[in-house]
């Protein structure tokens, strides 16, 4: 499978009915991570890596979702949807339907066809791909729209509340509104947004350290349990502060000693980093490569030293970058303990970094990673 034409092709084969197509990237965050549910900042870009959803109606009753990346099928009754997640892929898709029924849209029979060629679970947000995705195919067949924002919004919902998982709202904004050759620097706290040019010879090169450790449950809640302590110390003396985008490092300097050892380390990465967040859109959007280069160095030692959401591989993946040609910055990107780091590099000399950091890493670590040179595309859209 390697287009829109193959997934056509094997939707009529499947459920001999063509379908209407739609597309929602993954993405790559630039700089700011874990500062989503703190109302901060984040810079994220959309990739060339999507997932398609194909959509046909269904006189039957059913609804039956078919994912090419499981090769499995699943039925369900449009009539009497499941009512909660059965950790499942199927949650997914299943997480939207429940959220544009609870809005009040009756969710027709169909069929529906999935594939993606966002890496799953590698932090680039395979999940908000197949919601975004779901959602478009399913509003078309209602004929109803929702405005990006919106539908981003509701596709978050469907993660947190259906599937269970506990993100912020950058990654279904970003493959919802994401454009072609920019980064977008988003509020967190009302949605605005401002837009950053990547100059057209500068490349993502995005590089699968291939592990995804798998933490004693919870660290994604354990972090955000310390960053909510932290934030709820700093204001029961600044009341004005409910979230970390209104705390500032002084605050911890002075109150720190009320709070854990551990939410003193988080917060000081969540404050910092959402300073290092506005300022890398500055500086991407006046082409200061130094300065962007440091700032995303400043926050992988961050993400890792005081968040603690590192490990081994990536460390090693963003230190083995440094010295390679054509580099302006590397840093570890999404949720952590593995997954992908994100690299600025002069287009240039792309395909010389991405074969030279390769080398070096399997020598290191024994392990073949993926690497892959993406640009920045297009939110969700209609194929
Ligand atoms: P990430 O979003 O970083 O890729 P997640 O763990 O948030 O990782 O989401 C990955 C999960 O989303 C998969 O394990 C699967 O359940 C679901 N998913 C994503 N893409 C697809 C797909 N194309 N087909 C079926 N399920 C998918
Ligand atoms: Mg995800």
């Amino acid at each position: 499978m390697q287009s829109s034409a193959d997934l056509r092709s094997l939707h009529v084969a499947r459920f001999g009915a063509a379908p209407e197509i739609f597309a929602a990237p993954g993405r790559v965050n630039i700089i700011g991570e874990h500062t989503d549910y703190a109302e901060g900042f984040v810079m994220p870009a959309a990739i060339d890596f999507a997932t398609l959803a194909g959509i046909s109606p269904r006189s039957d009753g059913k609804i039956v979702i078919y994912s090419e990346n499981f090769k499995e099928e699943r039925s369900f009754d449009a009539a009497a949807l499941p009512a909660a997640a059965n950790h499942y892929w199927s949650d997914y898709p299943l997480g939207v339907l429940a959220i544009l029924a609870g809005e009040g849209y009756t969710i027709p029979a169909f069929s529906l066809s999935i594939w993606s060629d966002v890496p799953l679970g590698s932090g680039l947000s395979s999940s908000a791909a197949i919601e975004v995705a779901t959602a478009l195919a399913v509003l078309s067949l209602i004929g109803a729209e929702i405005p990006g924002p919106k539908l981003a919004r509701l596709c978050q919902r469907a993660e947190n509340e259906f599937v269970g998982s506990a993100c912020g709202i950058m990654d279904q904004f970003i493959s919802a509104n994401g454009k072609k050759d920019h980064a977008l620097l988003l509020d967190c706290r009302d949605l605005s947004y401002k837009l950053a040019p990547i100059p057209p010879d500068v490349a993502l090169v995005i590089a699968n350290t291939m592990v995804k450790h798998a933490v004693t449950g919870g660290e994604y809640t354990s972090r955000r349990a310390q960053v909510e302590e932290a934030a709820a110390v700093i204001g029961r003396h600044r009341p004005e502060v409910k979230f970390l985008r209104d705390a500032t490092l002084e605050d911890l300097e002075k109150w720190g000693s009320e709070m854990s050892p551990e939410a003193v380390k988080r917060a000081r990465h969540v404050i910092s980093e959402n300073e290092r967040t506005v300022e890398a859109a500055d500086a991407l959007i006046q082409n200061e490569r130094k300065k962007l280069g440091r700032l995303m160095a400043e926050a992988h030692w961050s993400y890792s030293r005081d968040f603690e959401a590192s490990c081994v591989e990536a460390d090693a993946m963003v230190e083995l970058a440094q010295d390679l040609p054509g580099l302006i910055g590397a840093r570890l990107t999404g949720g952590g303990f593995g997954g992908c780091t994100v690299n600025l590099v002069e287009a240039d000399h792309a395909k010389e970094f991405a074969a030279e950091l390769a080398m070096r890493y399997v020598t290191r670590t024994g392990i073949q990673p993926q690497i892959h040179i993406c640009h920045a595309s297009d939110g969700a859209r209609k194929v």
